[in-house]
């Protein structure tokens, strides 16, 4: 048996044979270049092959994953025609390499050089361009990428997936994923989580490609892999699994269930989503609307920053398919850990507390109003809200609320519809946010509590920060104040309070939701059934401050 350690980032435990990821590999490379000629004749025709794909990939991601997503794929599809790449791969021809070596050169040296740059989002390129150098090289060689062929369904172990690799997995044959590398936010995280698949990153060279074809065990609880586990480990993992299977057949009688408590008081239990293509996760999971929709995917996945009919047809795609079910949107949340480069924003010593989000927006006025002209003409098409992050002030809101109607007395003007009582709400971050939540109360139609930030902000404590170990502490009574205090003053003025920060999912806090009267949950669509449950067997009026000791 062997054992690694890895960091557990999508929850549950699965078993089955590990399978590595395939993938051109350079050792495979021919090394004697036959003659230039028909070195270019299968380049060029690798290349068009790859074009090919990639337009076929985008057409279907524009299907299933929304826009963001398809222009990944044409954005991929312009680099194999690059003139820069191209002339560089002839070049490496001219000298003698194979089309093999010719594209693993362009593709190391365009990627070296993004890599090496300045600007984060052109950084981030890098791992395109590999990428597409990959498929070239893969046309090259044959290799049908990221084919499982294999019958049953494996545990999938890679060093790494890029986008467009997990975009083409066949996810029924995936049982779980575990890689080298990777962390909470790369790609095989945020998609493991949404499709509710366990998934272990960071096992760095202790994952062996000697373990293909093993059986292996993970929990993505607790981060464990156990490969060809011996009979204590495997009854341990048995037992385990067999609980999740229990757990599952109990969660799928929960779908259709009122969310609902004991004493008849009803949650709104709605799901975060990150893109368009999370929609299907809110709906298998049978979330009742959408309480935090992150706009900021649209403009981290860009190039340059969304156009408005570009940003209308995703919020317009996400309000459709919720089919009147209330979204929330919130506006443009960049800054801080989250940097786009054609911001250009500057440099701040301390970005967490600089220029991010709200302010940004109310900085630069015609990347707001694109912004709100979209959410509003999308409104016609569902039942949108639209939140505002990061207030610490009146006036912010007061201004924001200003653009919103300067934004639909142009929509009057031009006679396009949008839904008027389109719903205004904030996100209670700050601790400024919560001292005059009174009077911020009476300018908007909700709040919504993001306990991430709101934890960071009143304990001081930086959320990217891995060693700050205990002293980041949601549950810190200085927190749950924060929250009671916000949703008095929201109830005093008579709107509704919901919670969007993670805390909204641990179950251990639902009684001190329902003391303090929250009245919304948004959480990951995974989380949605399992919350269910538990408000349904709770009883809200057993539920007091005193009681819990808060
Ligand atoms: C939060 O701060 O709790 C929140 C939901 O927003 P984000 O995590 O996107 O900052
Ligand atoms: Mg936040």
């Amino acid at each position: 048996m062997v054992v690694m350690q890895g960091s557990g980032v999508s929850k549950g435990v699965a078993k089955g044979p590990v399978y590595f990821y395939q993938r051109a590999a350079a050792a495979a490379v021919r090394l004697d270049a036959a003659c230039f000629e028909e070195e270019k004749r299968r380049l060029d025709a690798a290349c068009e092959k790859s074009v090919e794909q990639l337009n076929a990939l985008a057409e279907k991601a524009r299907k299933e994953a929304g826009e963001d997503a398809a222009m990944l794929f044409e954005t991929h599809a312009m680099f194999v025609e690059d003139e820069d790449f191209t002339d560089c791969m002839t070049a490496a021809l001219e000298k003698g390499c194979t089309a093999e070596r010719a594209v693993e050169a362009a593709g190391e040296q365009f990627s070296a050089m993004l890599a090496g740059m300045d600007d984060e989002y052109m950084r981030a390129r890098a791992a395109d361009i590999k990428d597409v150098a990959r498929r070239i090289l893969s046309n090259l060689m044959g290799i049908a990428e990221g084919g499982i062929d294999l019958d049953g369904p494996v545990i999938l172990a890679a060093d790494d997936l890029a986008p467009s690799e997990t975009l083409q997995l066949d996810k029924r044959k995936i049982l779980g994923f575990i890689t080298r590398g990777g962390s909470g936010n790369s790609h095989t995280a945020i998609l493991a989580r949404t499709m509710g698949i366990p998934a272990i990153c960071g096992l760095g060279d202790a994952l062996k490609r000697e373990m293909d074809g093993c059986v292996a065990y993970i929990d993505g609880e607790t981060g464990r892999v156990a490969v060809e586990p011996d009979e204590r480990t495997l009854a341990a993992f048995e037992e385990k699994y067999e609980k999740q299977r229990e757990m599952k057949t109990l969660m799928e009688t929960m779908k259709g269930q009122k969310d609902v408590t004991l004493d008849g008081r009803e949650i709104m239990v709605y799901c975060n989503i990150g893109s368009p293509e999370d929609v299907a996760a809110v709906q298998a999971n049978d979330g009742q609307g959408i309480g935090l929709f992150r706009s900021e995917f649209l403009y981290l996945a860009s190039s340059d920053y969304p156009t408005e009919e570009e940003q209308f047809r995703a919020y317009k795609q996400v309000a459709a398919a919720m089919g009147g079910r209330r979204v929330v949107i919130r506006t443009l949340d960049i800054g801080a850990d989250k940097q786009v480069g054609y911001f250009a924003l500057q440099k701040e010593e301390n970005p967490a507390l600089g220029m991010r989000a709200v302010r940004i927006c109310l900085s630069r006025p015609e990347v707001f109003r694109t912004q709100l002209r979209a959410l509003y003409r999308a409104s016609a098409y569902g039942r949108i809200a639209i939140m505002f992050p990061m207030i610490t002030s009146v006036w912010e809101v007061r201004e924001c609320k200003q653009a919103c109607r300067k934004v639909m007395a142009e929509l009057d003007a031009e006679g396009v519809p949008y839904r008027r009582d389109t719903e205004i709400g904030i996100m209670v971050e700050t601790p400024a946010c919560v001292f005059v939540a009174e009077e911020l109360a009476k300018e908007v139609d909700f709040f919504s509590v993001g306990t991430n930030d709101l934890t960071q902000y009143t304990l001081a404590c930086d959320r990217q920060a891995n060693d700050l170990g205990r002293f980041f502490d949601p549950r810190h009574p200085a927190v749950l104040r924060a929250v009671k205090m916000a949703a008095d003053a929201a109830h005093r003025a008579g709107i509704w309070i919901g919670i969007c920060g993670e805390m909204g999912a641990d179950l251990s806090l639902l009684e001190t939701f329902l003391a303090i009267g929250i009245d919304e949950l948004s959480v990951s669509p995974a989380a949605v059934l399992p919350l269910r449950a538990e408000i349904r067997k709770t009883t809200a009026g057993a539920c007091t401050l005193e009681r819990l000791k808060c």
